[in-house]
């Protein structure tokens, strides 16, 4: 087995056996980002000198006869988390040139607990998208490919950086961040697990926002466990971010293990939707089925205002966007295009940064706040947002979670779905009404569809109760024995 196969629990253990030593493993997805990223740019910027001395440091510090729970392992992190000293572009022309002078709290927490950052991976401009082809960076490829068939796959989006180089075995984790499901759609499209932790979870401060309100940090990675280890470092409180909740963070990676007897899990009906493939289907009532033979009690329940969660959110999404994005202007910091006035310079400036999907959200965000629309559009979508919030409190009196296919498709081919924006959106079904209430989702890999792409299964939980999801994916995870490998991948004879 190469050294870039092992799973994150496995790279730890044999850390911590001395059989390799963090400067090996580092050089190892160093040069496995060397070999693969000209192809899948996954990764905007690597930075292959820190993620060595990092490494080493990580070395002197295990040789020392100590370690924290990520002493040495190398991960990505999305470009979107400011990190102090590195460029952090938002995949965006005008974040081009933006080195922070500060660290976001999750990275500072990784890096606290020993992690060594190969570099930072490439998204759709502010996180806005479904497929990565956003990216002012270019689009990031799967590593996956149907049988038989040369074109390229989207590794979804928005974040598809991160799921694509850890699908192909580039880092051994990463962050991301759901604003819409841009954490579970693309580890369902690359075959990864990945999971959005309760709204609040983790600590919002230094990073890029989108869509505050619902932008939610968590990681991706191969297996349930590894990401369990990845959000003990990630989660908790700070005092930074208004928003983060003060509760203590429990041992997730416990939580893998635990027996799921007895739990209730509701099946709900809104989720089979009409157009969605026999496949998909077949593949969620496997899902259902192992479940039951864990010991699971399967429920049906409805959750009636599903059918307006994207209508709600690609209102709610653009009016926070049309917001936050406003800092943009040219004159304090980023892509500046000088002007006759200073109108003229924030025009010119924000024209020449900004690429046409963020454009759009802009200008769909300014509409549906602007006076005489305010009412008609966002504040109806906010209240929507809670009757969504609302069937979901009550079916978690009845049910512990939730299961879903966390996708509509498979990952769809580069360049399809580019014309129509609404089908784009639509792949965002599945997991837009859990960012609209909050509450967490996980993605497990459950099998491969016809063509051998990858498709997801989704547990959707209670606020806080990551640990039901990470026992149920454990069960999911073993039973659907996900072994298959993407056509590119490090190591691969290509
Ligand atoms: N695809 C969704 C959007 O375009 C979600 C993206 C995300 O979660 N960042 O807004």
């Amino acid at each position: 087995m190469m050294l870039t196969d092992l799973s994150l629990a496995g790279a730890l253990r044999g850390l911590e056996r001395r059989e390799f030593s963090s400067r090996e493993l580092t050089q190892a997805h160093l040069e496995a980002i060397e070999q693969l990223n000209p192809r899948l740019n996954a990764f905007i910027t690597v930075t292959g000198e820190q993620a060595l001395e990092a490494a080493e440091a990580a070395d002197r510090t295990r040789a020392g006869g100590e370690a924290a729970a990520l002493t040495g392992a190398p991960l990505g992190i999305k470009d979107l988390f400011c990190t102090e000293g590195v460029r952090t572009t938002a995949a965006s022309r005008i974040l081009q040139n933006f080195v922070p002078p500060y660290e976001s709290t999750v990275t500072a927490q990784l890096k606290r607990d020993g992690a060594v950052v190969l570099g930072k991976t490439n998204l759709d401009e502010f996180a806005m998208g479904s497929s990565n082809m956003n990216s002012a960076y270019g689009p990031v490829e799967n590593p996956w490919q149907r049988r038989g068939e040369v074109a390229r796959r989207v590794p979804g989006g928005a974040a598809g950086g991160p799921p694509a180089a850890v699908a192909a075995r580039l880092p051994r984790g990463a962050t991301g961040t759901d604003t819409g499901g841009s954490i579970r759609q693309p580890a369902s499209f690359c075959g990864i697990v990945g999971i959005k932790p309760t709204y609040g979870r983790c600590s919002r401060w230094g990073v890029v926002a989108f869509a505050s309100s619902l932008d939610q940090a968590g990681p991706l990675a191969r297996t349930v466990e590894d990401c369990a280890i990845l959000l003990g470092s990630m989660a908790g409180f700070d005092p930074k971010d208004s928003t983060s909740v003060d509760r203590p963070v429990p041992d997730y990676r416990a939580a893998c293990g635990c027996s799921v007897k007895g739990l209730r899990i509701g099946v709900p009906v809104e989720y089979r939707s009409p157009g969605m493939s026999a496949e998909i289907e077949a593949l969620w009532r496997q899902g259902v089925d192992w479940l039951r033979e864990a010991g699971c009690e399967i429920v049906d329940v409805s959750l009636p205002h599903t059918k307006y969660g994207l209508a709600t959110y690609y209102i709610v999404a653009p009016a926070e966007c049309s917001s936050n994005l406003a800092r943009y202007d040219g004159v304090r910091f980023g892509e500046r295009v000088e002007g006759e006035t200073l109108d003229a310079l924030y025009e010119r400036s924000r024209a020449a940064g900004f690429g046409p999907e963020v454009r759009r959200r802009i200008l769909i965000g300014t509409y549906v706040l602007s006076s005489g629309y305010y009412d008609a559009f966002y504040l109806r979508a906010q209240k929507v947002r809670s009757l969504i919030l609302r069937d979901f409190s009550e079916a978690f009196q009845r049910v512990d979670a939730l299961l879903t296919p966390t996708a509509p498709s498979a990952a769809f081919a580069q360049g399809e779905k580019m014309d129509d924006p609404v089908t784009m959106y639509l792949n965002d079904i599945f997991t837009v009404p859990a960012s609209m209430a909050g509450i967490p989702g996980l993605s497990v890999p459950g099998g491969l569809d016809e063509a051998g792409l990858p498709l997801g299964l989704q547990l959707l939980g209670r606020p806080f109760d990551e640990e039901s999801l990470f026992a149920l994916g454990s069960v999911l995870e073993k039973a659907a024995g996900f072994t298959h490998l993407p056509a590119v991948r490090a190591g691969a004879a290509s």
